[in-house]
């Protein structure tokens, strides 16, 4: 793939003459700032020549957009005013599931003591089995929206249909996508268009280079604020939920600009793993973390195993900023 970038303010309509001339496909879009095109495939592609043309790359890997081989400084996603992937480490927190107000306002209110930055909390909730419960949808949303803004958090929420994007759009501030969406194409391009920044989960069955080159549908749409999140992949252990991949981050981030979350509350499975597989994360070099609390995790109607109680998730975040301190870093 080539992909050229283009001074600032000139005119491309000749170049858009020699593509549209040419067999090759191409794209123009503007992301981090910078206009850039895409041009595929590559015996098209290598020798196209025009004075709008700064620099080109040839990107010899399956995702582009989303390699650090043009873009070397590492991204910053905004949320609000929390900054993801700069030197603090950054950390959403909440509830599986949003199960009632009083629920959500408690387990938000804790958090934020804790140091929590972003409220997370699932409303339309991918279940296994259609007799689980499946989340409060919008009614889950908009209790999120009022919490958050009581308690002073952003707020961050799994979108799982294209046709709930008006909504999201109007309360959510970051749109995160499942592990069993992770490669619904449509949904991924449907939640680029939204333009909000997005907390993309690995699939429990992606390669690391499936994952970047699923970030790759939303930043084609112009959105480069992605957060790649690794969440555990299926393998023969059965000691906990999921493996949680920590080479695979480590080699993510050396492959990618796009910070890195972790979640170590889903390939846990039970809460004694969680503290101990968070603070891996942040070992292994995770700009952000996402960990399920809850205020009686007894009672819980979803991942009630695995979620931690506000007074455990004190500690951990105690923990947590011990090493950050001693890794250089902030929480
Ligand atoms: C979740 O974050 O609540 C969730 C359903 O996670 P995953 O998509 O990673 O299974
Ligand atoms: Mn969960």
């Amino acid at each position: 793939m080539m992909l050229y970038i283009l001074k600032a303010n000139v005119d491309t309509s000749l170049l858009k003459e020699k593509l549209n001339r040419s067999s090759a496909s191409y794209k123009f879009l503007n992301l981090y700032g910078k206009n850039l095109l895409l041009v595929w495939p590559d015996q098209y592609a290598k020798d196209i020549v025009d004075d709008s043309i700064e620099i080109a790359v040839n990107v010899r890997k399956s995702y582009v957009l989303s390699s650090n081989d043009w873009k070397k400084e590492p991204t910053i996603v905004r949320v609000k005013d929390t900054e993801i992937g700069g030197n603090k480490i950054v950390v959403a927190a909440g509830p599986c599931a949003v199960e009632s107000e009083e629920q959500l306002s408690t387990a938000a209110k804790g958090i934020k003591r804790a140091g929590a930055s972003l409220l997370r909390g699932g409303a339309y909730k991918p279940r296994t089995s259609p007799y689980s419960f499946q989340g409060l949808g919008e009614e889950g949303v908009k209790l999120l929206r009022k919490v958050g803004d009581e308690v002073g958090l952003p707020i961050v929420t799994e979108i799982m249909d294209t046709r709930d994007t008006e909504i999201f759009k109007k309360y959510v501030d970051m749109v995160q996508i499942g592990a069993r969406n992770a490669q619904n194409f449509s949904l991924l391009k449907e939640v680029g268009k939204i333009g909000k920044p997005v907390l993309l989960k690995r699939g429990m069955g992606n390669t690391v280079e499936e994952w970047l080159q699923a970030s790759e549908y939303i930043l084609l749409e112009g959105n480069g604020n992605v957060v790649l999140c690794e969440r555990g992949i299926r393998t023969f252990e059965k000691s906990t939920r999921f493996t949680i991949d920590i080479g695979g981050m480590i080699a993510a981030k050396m492959m990618t600009h796009l910070p890195i979350c972790a979640d170590p509350s889903h390939p846990a499975g039970r809460r004694e793993l969680v503290h101990s597989l968070a603070l891996a994360s942040v070992a292994a070099g995770a700009d952000m973390l996402l960990i399920e609390v809850h205020p009686e995790p007894e009672k819980a109607l979803s991942d009630s195993e695995q979620q931690l109680t506000i007074e455990s998730f004190e500690v951990l975040m105690n923990r947590i900023r011990s090493l950050a301190q001693a890794l250089g870093r902030g929480l």
